[in-house]
Formats: structure tokens, sequence, C-alpha cells
């Protein structure tokens, strides 16, 4: 019988964090000043975020260690299993070998809490009161609302409207963590008010979620910011996951031909593929590392490599990334999550220079995928994840039509038990296929901040 899972012992644990700065060609283009279009200082930062934070943010530093009380709170769920996809390989008839990271087996079901425990202790270390963040589909309020328990901090989440009314599930796990959870846009801030004027019934969006939570940080003394993805110092926090599994595939005695990540912001896809982007820029590996994301929200394959806003009201700072647009919109008919309309400066990066690879996957094969992957494996994972399946079952039947038994390894990035609502959408045939159309691209385009770069 093949081997189905590979652990590893608390002792290992990672200590330390992989930081990709250390090693990336040419350093990453800095963020710039929403007023100035300087590049900005700590001093602009400090408002919404702990000092050992910024200093992550922008270190080089190849290796951060983790602090023991982070590691002392990884350990009630890590180190995660890696799982030898056995049944989804018979299922598919493939000679590949499939295996998956699988993140869902955290308290709060996905990935992000690896970056909420070690953003709450930083935040309570330095004296800060409480987090105000904001959530989409909720995973990311979950996470902070449970992490920021653990260290004593009150948490504020500002959950876009459309999700906190079809998903209360998720608002009262945050709420049984003890957060306070209001629908954005909301009166609580200028930014909502002035959304809510202009449209009573907005749906909301997450970049105006993160303008009311950023608003809330910067107007009160006591209070800090919190971003699920997207920046450098969250995305290294996720490194521990790929640390692991490049451990877990070596006790398979594997090397992976391909890897595969979802992506919104880019956070679980680079904690899981960065340790192996490391091996890949050292010349150790030449494996293809893909990056999925929804053709309703393809900010990799249909935005512009630019700067732009990460917030819809125009607040942050500039990041360059590739990007739809500060002002996009997602189609209300998209039920798979990974709606952000730019992405990881790290990640765009790393694609613009074809280190990586990103597809963009219809939302009913997605599903599809899903499903197969709960009949043959049990867990029912997060639409999100479900994306990186689609290109994992693609990639399998690939193998199957050439006789290649490659090695296939991805990242789970959560489990799906809050998301039946878009799983029963799926099974009753009311999900649509949606492709963002590149002119909506075009027309966002032409209010991007223009910088001299
Ligand atoms: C939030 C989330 C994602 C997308 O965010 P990234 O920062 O791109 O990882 C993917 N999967 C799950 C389960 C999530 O909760």
């Amino acid at each position: 019988m093949a081997q189905r899972k590979f652990t590893l012992d608390e002792k290992d644990l990672p200590t330390h964090w992989y930081n990709i700065q250390a090693d990336l060609p040419t350093p990453l283009p800095p963020p710039l000043h929403p007023g100035t279009g300087q590049p900005i200082g700590p001093q602009d930062l400090a408002p919404l975020f702990p000092i050992e934070l910024i200093k992550q943010e922008v270190s080089r530093e190849r290796w951060i260690p983790i602090p023991e009380p982070v590691r002392d709170a990884y350990r009630l769920w890590r180190p995660t299993p890696l799982i030898r996809a056995l049944g989804l390989e018979k299922a598919i008839g493939t000679p590949a070998r499939i295996y998956y990271k699988w993140e869902g087996v955290s308290p709060a079901g996905s990935h992000k809490p690896n970056t909420a425990i070690a953003q709450a202790y930083y935040n309570k270390q330095e004296g800060v009161r409480r987090l105000a963040t904001e959530t989409g589909a909720g995973q990311w309020g979950s996470a902070l609302a449970m992490a920021a328990r653990m260290f004593g901090l009150e948490c504020k989440v500002y959950m876009v409207r459309v999700s906190y009314d079809q998903k209360p599930y998720r608002r009262v796990l945050m709420e049984t963590w003890g957060a306070s959870v209001v629908p954005s846009p909301s009166p609580d801030t200028n930014a909502g008010r002035a959304a809510l004027r202009a449209d009573p019934d907005s749906p909301g969006s997450l970049g105006l979620a993160i303008s009311e939570a950023v608003e809330d940080a910067a107007t009160r003394e006591d209070t800090k910011y919190s971003l699920g993805s997207v920046l450098n110092h969250v995305l290294m926090h996720q490194t521990v996951i790929g640390l692991e599994a490049k451990k877990q595939l070596e006790l398979a005695g594997e090397r992976a031909d391909i890897l595969v990540g979802c992506v919104g912001g880019g956070s679980n896809f680079s904690g899981f593929a960065f340790p192996f982007v490391a091996d890949k820029l050292a010349g150790k590996t030449d494996a293809r590392i893909v990056a999925v994301e929804p053709m309703a929200s393809p900010s990799l394959t249909k935005g512009r490599y630019l700067y732009d806003f990460g917030d819809a009201a125009m607040t942050t700072p500039l990041l360059k990334m590739h990007t739809l647009g500060h002002g996009f919109m997602p189609a209300p008919i998209h039920a798979g999550g990974l709606r952000y309309h730019g992405m990881a400066p790290a990640v765009c990066a790393l694609y613009d220079t074809q280190v990586i690879e990103a597809v963009a996957v219809h939302q009913n094969p997605t599903f599809e995928a899903a499903v197969q992957f709960a009949r043959a494996e049990g867990f029912v994972p997060a639409p999100e994840s479900a994306h990186a399946i689609r290109v994992v079952i693609d990639e399998a039947l690939r193998c199957r039509e050439s006789g290649q038994a490659k090695t296939i390894a991805f990242n789970l990035s959560g489990h799906g038990l809050f998301d039946l609502g878009a799983y029963e959408r799926y099974l009753k045939g009311q999900l649509e296929d949606y492709e963002y159309p590149a002119d909506k691209v075009e027309q966002a385009l032409a209010d991007l901040p223009k910088v001299a770069v």
C-alpha cells in the first residue's frame, strides 16, 4: 500500500519564516505615497502597523525568527499534514502522483491564522489594544477574531455587505470569538457613509471595506490595521506551509514537477510556493509553479502591471501590481471567492519575470473539481482552493494522456464547510460562468493614478 499521509512532529515546526525578498533578482518596486507619488517610509505606515511588521515588510534578511509565543499558538494545529491524493488519482485514472498540503485543519478552517497569530502577537507586544480589519467571505475576519482573542485584543471587522447577508455563519463564528462585525459599507466611517449616500443598497467590495478599516485604524490612537494578504510580511508568515511541505515531500521521496496554489491576494500560494521558488531561483529545480485565479477576477492574466491603490477610496499607498483597477466590483454571480482587484507585488514580480505561471479558470469547472475532490478524498474544499484543484486535475488528465507519471503538489488552503450555499447553487445548476470583460479592465485603468515610473 502506498503511504497516504506524511506528518511532521511538533519539534519539526519551522523556527524561521522564509523571506523571498532576500532572493529576488531585483528588489521589489517600492510602495508610493498616494499624495506625493514618492516612495513611502516607515513613518508613513506607523499609524497603521506595529514597527516590527513594518520592518518585516521591507526586510531583505532571508530568515526571520518566529517568536516562541507564535510557535506555541501554531502548535495547536501545526505542522499540518501533507496527504497523497490516492482517491483522486484513482478517480482520474492518472499515473501522476498528487499531494496536497492540508491547511483546513486550523481552528478557523484555512491558512489565514498563520499570519493572524503573528500579527496579533506583534500588535500586543507594542501596546496596541484593538485591531480593525476587513473581510470578504469571512475567512480572514474569523482568523483575526480568533488570534485577537488569543492575545487579548479587541477586534472590529468590516464585512463586505453581500457576504454579511449571504454568509451569516462566518459572522457568528467571528462573534463567537468575540469580534464586533458590521456590514461594509457601514455608517461608522467617512468612506462607508459616502458609499451609502451614493448607493444605500451597495453590495460593498473588498476595496471599500479596506478603506473603512484603514480609516478606523488611522483615526484611533488605540487601534491598528491588519491585512490578511498581499503585503510582504503576510506572505512571509505563510511560508511555514511551504517549509513544512518541502520536508514532507522529502519524506515521501518526491521532487515536485508541478506546484499549484490558488490566488486571491496571493498569500496561501506564496506561503506554499516561495520555499520552492527559492530553489528555482537558485537553479536547484525547474518545477513549474502555477498560480490559479478565477476568470471573474483575473488580475494576473488580464490586469495590467502598474501602480494602483490597494483600496477603493484611494487612501492606501500605491503598490506596483497586476490590477483590474481599484474600482473593480466583482460580478454578484461569482461564488468562488478570490475577488481582490490587485495581487501581492512579490507574486506579480515573479510572474512578470516568468518564474511562475498563472492560469484563470471558470467557476463551473472549478466547482466540478471541488465535488470530484470531495467524493474522492472526503474533505470538502473551500471554493477558493478548488481553483487549484481544477488545474491539478487538468494536469493529471494530461499525464493520463501522455502516460507521464509527474509529481503534482498543491496547497489545499481551507475547507468549504461554511460555503455550502455556493455548493448548493452549483449542484442545482444555478452558477453561470462569467468572464470579466477586457474593455472593463481598460475603462477602470483609465482612473489609475499617474505616477512617473
Ligand atoms: C482567503 C483565502 C484564499 C485567498 O487568499 P490568498 O491571500 O490569495 O491566499 C484562498 N483560500 C482560502 C481558503 C482562503 O480563506
